[in-house]
Order: structure tokens, then sequence, then C-alpha cells
């Protein structure tokens, strides 16, 4: 038998968030004022979903994400052999690879697999140049409009666009797509504004899909999504039912959590008043109460950053830790839950437990650590309609 912890993962609930965000994106589109932020006044056209299931698909399982997003159009990720998984796994669509390749043996692979790649860098489009390919590669032009991290500055735009049409004559690369990615989307209302300024500026008259909103672009600004002929949105933490926002949840917006992690009671502390729990003794008992030891501690992926007081529920009741997380259990204040028993489930965040968004947010962090944490060793169990598969 394994340890008594476990992930369910609810595919379900993958496709139920995939088509809130769609309807974000009608509703969007159905709206006057559809042509914003400095966009050319197109009348809006298509909107495309990439589902983003880097980061094994934010600790889910790239599998289980590709089933779960199947009505997806697209799907981006990182890393070539997680493209090369996602046709394995019968996956027919479009593949971005959101940083592009990293080496020009990478190539023929890419054009095999009919893998998008974006170009950030000078150093890829030489890579392009000196390589022969067996069909050309659709690509996506990244312009840095203030993250500072990846992209060309608007004023090496013209540069690399004219090096990647002069590609496109010798046949090695296809289409050409516009992309940028927000540093503040999530953060103050309008922090977008200047920099979906700076990206149709740059990209001017040019031809070709774009691509611009993350999570909190599509459900803060879903204008700039449908806001040209062909975008594409590239939401994450959203379809896994966690809200990019700080203070909210993911319910706010009518997504449903991906995962829920739960261990079991592994015993049950009597301790009286002035005792304390734990490594550090970092929690003292105010009156006598009863600790109930949980199979989960950061070796699992629960953060150790989690104070006491951190939400986890209990058959349904909902109580919090008390003290500190160690490496493979933790600890819970049980009495809110007079009948709670060894052997009983605790759900750590998910379905009848506390939000993740609330257990991140108590530890000082976001619910993408969380879920791309989830470690290894905890066995997965995938969810058809109601019921669980054990992977
Ligand atoms: C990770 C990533 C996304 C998805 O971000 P979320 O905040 O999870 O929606 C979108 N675009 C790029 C370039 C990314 O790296």
């Amino acid at each position: 038998m394994p340890r008594p912890i476990r992930a369910v993962i609810s595919q379900q609930a993958m496709s139920h968030n995939l088509s809130v965000i769609r309807q974000y994106l009608d509703n969007a589109r159905q709206a006057p004022e559809a042509a914003a932020h400095g966009a050319p006044a197109t009348s809006p056209g298509a909107t495309h979903i990439w589902a983003v299931i880097k980061a094994n698909a934010y600790g889910h399982g790239l599998e289980t994400a590709i089933g779960g997003f199947a009505q997806a159009d697209g799907l981006a990720m990182l890393d070539l052999q997680e493209t090369l998984r996602a046709r394995q796994a019968g996956w027919q669509g479009p593949l971005l690879m959101l940083e592009g390749f990293f080496e020009a043996q990478d190539l023929p692979e890419l054009v095999k697999n009919r893998v998008v790649s974006s170009i950030h860098h000078p150093e890829q489009i030489r890579m392009l140049q000196a390589s022969t390919l067996a069909a050309p590669l659709d690509v996506f032009l990244k312009i840095n409009t203030g993250m500072n991290r990846l992209g060309f500055a608007p004023q090496q735009f013209g540069e690399a666009h004219q090096a990647l049409q002069a590609l496109q004559q010798q046949g090695k690369v296809g289409r050409i797509g516009f992309m940028t990615h927000f540093a503040d989307a999530d953060g103050a209302h309008g922090a977008v504004d200047a920099p979906a300024q700076v990206f149709h500026e740059t990209v001017g008259q040019c031809q070709g899909s774009i691509s611009l909103c993350n999570s909190a672009a599509v459900l803060r600004y879903p204008q700039l999504a449908v806001s040209a002929a062909d975008n594409w949105v590239r939401p994450g933490i959203c379809l896994y039912g966690s809200s990019p926002f700080a203070n909210t949840t993911g319910e706010e917006f009518g997504l449903r959590q991906t995962m829920t992690l739960q261990a079991r009671l592994l015993s049950i502390q009597n301790i009286k008043q002035g005792q304390s729990v734990g490594y550090g003794s970092t929690y003292t008992a105010a009156r006598d109460m009863r600790i109930g030891v949980v199979a989960c501690g950061y070796a699992d992926g629960y953060p150790r950053s989690a104070p006491s007081g951190t939400p986890a529920w209990v058959n349904g009741v909902a109580t919090q830790l008390a003290g500190r997380v160690s490496m493979d259990m933790l600890t819970i204040d049980l009495d809110p839950v007079p009948d709670a028993a060894v052997g009983d489930w605790v759900t750590l965040w998910g379905n009848e437990g506390p939000h993740i968004d609330e257990v991140a947010a108590a530890a000082g962090t976001i619910a993408y650590e969380l879920l791309c944490a989830l470690a290894q060793r905890v066995p997965v169990h995938v969810e058809y309609s109601g019921e669980v598969v054990e992977k």
C-alpha cells in the first residue's frame, strides 16, 4: 500500500474551466468597444485558446491535462519532450513552445511534429539561417513590451521581422505571428494599456496572428483577446481553477479546482494546555486539545511556509494547522472535529477543503507554486465524471 496521501485530478473541472474562459471571450467579442488598448479598429475575429500545460501541466500530469483540455485550440509548453508526449497522446492540433527552441539540433523534431516556436532572440534567427529544414517552421515573433525578460525591443523588431521574412522566402519559416507577455496584467487596473499600445504600434500593419493574454489578461482585459482577426490567448492558471489575482479565489470567476490534495490522519495526540507541537515548538496549546497528525509534509509539495492557522478540512469540517510543517507530516487542530479518527481523510486543498488560493495566501505564495510543487511521490488519481481511477 502506498502512503495514505493522494492528489485527485478532475479532467471535468479542466474542461469546465476551458469553457468558462471561452465564455469570457465570447462575451468580450459581443461587447461594443471590442477594439481597445491601441488595437487597430478591425472587426473582432476569432479567438483561439492555447491551453498552457508547461511544468507537467502545473503539476497535474501532461497526459491528464491533454485529455482535460481536449477542446482547446492548441497546447503551449516549454520543452520539446512535452510536445512529443502531446503527439504521442494523440494531440493533433497546434503546439507552441513558449520560449521557442533552445538548440539548432532540435529544429528537425519541431518541424516534423509541427511545433510552433516563439522567436525571442537573434540567436534563434541565426540558428534558423544556418539550418536546412525539411519543412517551414511556424513562428511567433516575441516583442518585449516592458517585462524585460524575453523578446525583441520594439526598435529591434523591424530587423528581426525582415530576417524572418527572408527565411520565409527560403522556405525555412512558415507563418509569422506576433506575441508579447505582460508583466502586470494581475496588477493595477490599466497596467497593460501602455504595453498593449507598444505591441500594436510595433506590429503595425504586419499581417499575422497575435498572442498577448495570459490568465490575468483574459479575465481582466478580455477585449485584448478579441482585438485582431486571429488572436490566440495563453491561459494557464485559470484553467486549473485558480485566480491569478491576489486576495481572490478562482471561484469568484466561476472556475473549479482541478486538484484536490488529501492525506489521512496517521495519529492523534491528546495534549495538555501549555504543551507544544512539532519542530521548533512553534505552537503551544492554549487549552487541552487534540492534535491530528496528517501524512503530508513539505516533501509532498505542501509548503513549509504555511504557518499555524492555515486552513485544512477534516470530514468536511474546517480546521487549521497547528505547528510547523515537517518533511512527511503536518499537524492540525482537531477540536472542531471531535469525531475525527485515525484513518480519516484530511483535505489540504481542493474540493471539500480550503481553496488552494487561500492556502497559498496563508503560506505567502501563489497557487502556481503549490500546484507545480506537487511531489512525484504523491499518488495521483484521475477522476472521470466523479469516479476515481488510480494512475
Ligand atoms: C506561463 C505562461 C503563460 C500562462 O500564464 P498564466 O498566468 O498561468 O495564465 C502565458 N504565456 C507565457 C509566455 C507563459 O510563460
